[in-house]
């Protein structure tokens, strides 16, 4: 396993990481499996969605925010229900298949983190699983 460090900029964001999780998946040196990410937190969450069309992001977080109003009169006294509703709703772990040690991912696919309750620097942890055949050693 291993992890890397995401710092988001604004209180609702969705950050693309592909690029830092295939750099993580190659550092493991394992070719074909499966890689969990995982991020420690209960106000964001990890997701697969397009990363061509910025516009696609955009109306998503917008429409969440419309489904989960920010105040909505909530009892936690924090401030930031919204920020864990949206973040069960969404999840906070997610598995890709791997091949050739890289994410194989759909061709407008990219995999992003959610935050709803930034700024703040997240930790994604990832571990990577290998395949393994029958009767292999
Ligand atoms: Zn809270």
């Amino acid at each position: 396993m291993s992890d890397f460090r995401v710092k988001t900029k604004a209180r609702a964001q969705f950050v693309d990481i592909t690029d830092e999780v295939n750099r993580a998946v190659a550092a493991q040196q394992i070719t074909t499996g499966l890689c969990n990410l995982f991020v420690p937190h209960t106000t964001c969450a990890v997701i697969v969605s397009e990363n061509w069309d910025a516009d696609v992001t955009t109306d998503m977080l917008a429409h969440l925010q419309r489904l989960v109003p920010r105040d909505g009169g909530y009892r936690h006294g924090e401030g930031n229900s919204q920020a864990h509703i949206l973040s069960v709703m969404l999840g906070t772990s997610i598995n890709i298949p791997l091949e050739g040690a890289k994410l194989k991912l759909g061709k407008w696919q990219g995999v992003m983190l959610a935050e709803f309750d930034g700024p703040r620097e997240r930790t994604v942890l990832v571990s990577v699983v290998a395949a393994q055949r029958t009767g292999s050693k």
